[in-house]
């Protein structure tokens, strides 16, 4: 199931909040839906995320919070490898997205 969302919407916005909590109550009602990241059936007293696509335009539907967080690793990750990249080939500095200060 995938929901979608204007274009230009800030990914963690009031539309995010709303359909959520849309969605964890539809899972109150019909328990063991799939997750969006693995298929494997939720429930309402497990800690869910609402899963987003990468360029935060569309939303994936609801995912495990351990699944969702696991995946928002591995992007960390590459996004780590390259900046080490840039470094080694002295590549001058520019803007990159960071997720903490260094
Ligand atoms: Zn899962």
């Amino acid at each position: 199931m995938t929901q979608s969302a204007p274009t230009g919407t800030r990914k963690y916005g009031g539309a995010h909040k709303a359909l959520r909590r849309r969605l964890l109550a539809a899972l109150e009602r019909e328990p063991g839906q799939p997750c969006a990241r693995c298929g494997g059936p939720m429930y309402p007293w497990q800690l869910l995320d609402l899963d987003h696509y990468e360029d935060g335009s569309t939303w994936r539907g609801l995912a495990h919070r351990s699944c969702n967080r696991r995946a928002g690793q591995q992007q960390t990750t590459v996004i780590n490898r390259a900046r080490n990249a840039w470094r080694r080939h002295g590549t001058p500095a520019a803007p990159w997205p960071s997720a903490r200060r260094w």
